[in-house]
């Protein structure tokens, strides 16, 4: 193949992948509004169509809504000819998504399940996951795979997940968890993966850090629809930077790390280890909750300060905190707008759009997209 040849069938993938990616977004769309939106001339688009249409990628929905002429045929996507799965894995419990190409969660599940690492637990997730997909009307010929988000970090490159004290595993290769599921699986640290639900099909491509504010704290950086990695896969561990020197013990035996004054146990701990039940009562009033949250809300407003001084992006606020934190997002705001030498106002803090399931639907929708990429 000569190099025309080639640049030809590049152009031609290229086109083919935004026109798909259009019709994604914007529903049910005609051959001349993608021709006049993307500026690719009517006879490519209408060829680049009618192929997605014989791949049953794309479908036919009957006409347009005339506006004078010749009705345009109405385009959509055929969701279900990709589908995917996504495991979130955390201490105590999986959660599960299950998702079509149009990314949205069409069932999800949270079931309690202490995390071990023996063949027992992979073998019980396993099951749980196969009935789990049967009630979601999966087609197993159209899943593509399982996206699994792991509470450590995790080493593309040695294909193991490299440390995980939270559930006190160290090198473990991957495929000792994947044999045991039928589909291929893609593994993906859980702030990652939720930084990835957040961005990936956000309108708008900038960068912006992902501070996940769970049962332990991590963080991402997610920019141009990429996750940054870092050189050992530990880009954005937000939670173990030093917010009080010497203050208190960290799980990871340091001390004076973020987590130790930012995880949603800070919180849900004066709360019978309930969050939403803290939150009732600093909607409420209550005085200690309300002293809690300051507290909280202070240390927090460095952490934000100094990722943002860093990287100046905006700053989502993501995982179980950051899911209630929509009604409160003000506090946090001030105190950034305080601390910030630059006297920005705070809004660059926001709360994350996905709330339930976010991690597991970012370890699935990394399937999706690697999918949509091929296409
Ligand atoms: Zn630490």
């Amino acid at each position: 193949m000569d190099r025309k040849q080639a640049t030809n069938i590049e152009v031609k993938k290229n086109n083919r992948n935004r026109i798909f990616r259009y019709i994604c977004k914007n529903g049910t769309v005609s051959n001349p509004d993608i021709s006049y939106d993307l500026k690719i001339s009517l006879p490519t688009v209408t060829q680049i169509t009618r192929e997605l249409i014989e791949r049953g990628l794309v479908k036919e929905m009957g006409e347009m809504q005339s506006t004078g002429g010749r009705r345009a045929k109405a385009l959509a996507i055929a969701a279900d000819a990709g589908q995917a799965v996504g495991v979130d894995i955390t201490k105590n419990h999986i959660s599960l998504v299950f998702t079509d190409l149009m990314g949205e969660i069409i069932k999800y599940e949270r079931i309690f399940k202490p995390y071990k690492t023996e063949e027992t637990y992979c073998r019980e997730v396993n099951e749980r996951l196969e009935h789990f997909l049967e009630e979601s009307g999966c087609r197993s010929e159209r899943l593509l795979g399982i996206g699994i988000s792991f509470p450590g970090i995790i080493d593309l490159e040695g294909r193991k997940v490299a440390d995980s004290h939270v559930l006190g595993v160290r090198d473990l290769p991957f495929v000792s968890i994947s044999r045991f599921f039928s589909y291929p699986c893609h593994f993906l640290n859980d702030a990652n993966a939720g930084a990835y639900a957040e961005g990936i099909r956000a309108e708008g491509r900038e960068r912006f850090f992902y501070l996940s504010l769970s049962n332990t704290v991590g963080g991402a950086v997610f920019g141009n629809g990429r996750l940054e990695h870092g050189k050992n896969f530990r880009c954005g561990e937000a939670g173990h930077m030093t917010i009080i020197p010497g203050g208190e013990e960290c799980y990871c035996g340091k001390r004076g790390c973020l987590d130790a004054y930012c995880s949603a146990r800070c919180l849900s701990d004066a709360a019978n280890g309930k969050l939403d039940a803290f939150f009732k009562r600093l909607e409420q009033g209550e005085r200690s909750a309300c002293e809690l949250w300051d507290t909280y809300t202070d240390y927090l407003a460095i952490a934000v300060n100094n990722l943002h001084m860093v990287l100046d992006c905006d700053i989502i606020l993501g995982g179980y905190v950051g899911s209630c934190m929509g009604p409160h997002i003000q506090d946090i705001q001030e105190k950034v707008a305080e601390r910030n030498t630059f006297a920005e106002s705070g809004g660059f803090v926001r709360a994350c759009r996905h709330k339930l399931g976010a991690a597991a639907l970012g370890a699935a929708l990394e399937m999706i997209e690697s999918f949509i990429e091929q296409i």
